[in-house]
């Protein structure tokens, strides 16, 4: 039984060649065994490896496309390879290339690391610094980042002589072919350590918790991310650290919902006081107490807007805006003496009720974006 070649790369039969590359390199990405030691992916990686070489390669494409399978008894007994696609794997990641790659270096840049930070709303206003503990890989103290214990030092690899990937025969239907693989003995890297650091055992790191003050600054939001310059891993033979990335997640706040850089809320006035007008006062987010004005005569759904008193931008330190939208209660119970008042009033005011299009009234509402932004953040 032939194996489905395009189903293990996820392409369609009439794929381009830049198709199948694109596809492979995508999934070799996150099934590399340098990236993910995980046996299924290992698994996997081979599987697609061979996929890739089959269908990389147009004489043994036109075979698929026959109905045949072009590894069907091509030495390995599961049909596939193992990792003797491994030049074109190279091949698929820097374009061209011979297929060789020399001893990598036993020093290696760290990886990034990533941390969630929760704040505030008031915390992302005015920016804020905070430790924080993270656990992480640090330069072995012992060896400093040699890996060797002592005064030992490493010696060539026995199994690679120093080059750091061996190479295979294979059998093929195109004939005999030479493919390489990173050694598996001194994991590439051309030479090996008899003595290790007995700290470290030879990696040049250990793990450690380490406490870093992190600054925020003033104007961050909800899913952006800090970037802390080498605060991250240390690399494999004390190589460079990577980076240490804080992503902050904002907390909802009790009173203010935040667009940007703008900051909404919502105004409760009593229908007499939006007749007469009044003033309210809200707690800034930065200012202190804030007064919004409403005007006699507000109608409900109105906004009023106070221009600089929303939230600091990332950069400029210019603020957004504070939008306060106006929503008109209507008293639900009347005693006697309150009924008479109204009754009078309406006498005076000479307004009845009336039937109008709902098409005046949304657009008289105003309201619109507001409720749009109620809908979105209610949601969560
Ligand atoms: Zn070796
Ligand atoms: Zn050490």
């Amino acid at each position: 039984m032939a194996r489905d070649y395009y189903g293990l790369l996820g392409v369609s039969k009439g794929a381009s060649d830049q198709e199948i590359k694109r596809a492979y390199r995508k999934l070799a990405r996150e099934l590399h065994p340098d990236v993910n030691p995980d046996e299924e992916a290992q698994h996997r990686f081979k599987e697609i490896s061979a996929a890739y070489e089959v269908l990389s390669d147009p004489e043994k494409r036109r075979i698929v496309d026959l109905g045949g399978d072009p590894l069907e008894g091509a030495g390995a007994a599961n049909g596939f390879s193992g990792f003797g696609g491994l030049g074109d794997v190279f091949e698929a990641f820097f374009g061209g290339g011979t297929g060789s790659r020399g001893p990598v270096g036993r020093v290696r840049p760290g990886s990034d690391s990533l941390l969630r930070m929760r704040l505030d709303l008031a915390e992302c206003a005015t920016g804020v610094t905070k430790q924080v503990t993270v656990d992480t890989a640090v330069l072995c103290d012992i060896c400093q980042g040699k890996g060797t214990h002592g005064n030992s030092t490493p010696v060539t690899c026995d199994t690679c002589g120093g080059r750091g990937e061996v190479q295979t025969v294979q059998r093929s239907l195109l004939g005999q072919v030479m493919t390489s693989r990173p050694c598996p003995t001194c994991r590439g890297v051309g030479e090996v350590i008899p003595d290790p650091c007995h700290r470290c055992g030879g990696d040049g790191r250990v793990r450690a918790r380490r406490d870093i003050s992190v600054k925020i600054p003033a104007g961050v939001g909800d899913g952006m991310r800090v970037r802390l310059a080498a605060q991250g891993e240390v690399g494999p033979g004390g190589g460079p650290a990577g980076d240490l990335y804080v992503e902050v997640h904002e907390e909802q706040h009790d009173i203010f919902v935040r667009d940007g850089d703008d900051l909404h809320c919502t105004v409760s006035v009593p229908m007499v006081d939006a007749a007469l007008g009044t003033s309210v006062t809200v707690e800034g987010i930065l200012d202190g107490p804030v007064e919004i004005a409403v005007a006699p005569g507000t109608q409900p759904g109105s906004v009023s807007t106070l221009r600089g008193h929303g939230m600091p931008h990332l950069r400029s330190g210019t603020r957004g805006d504070l939008h306060a939208h106006i929503e008109v209660t209507v008293p639900g119970k009347l005693d006697a003496r309150a009924k008479e008042l109204l009754s009078e009033f309406k006498t005076r005011s000479h307004e009845e009720a009336q039937v109008k299009s709902t098409h005046a009234a949304a657009a008289n509402a105003g309201g619109g974006l507001f409720s749009r932004l109620r809908e979105t953040f209610s949601g969560r």
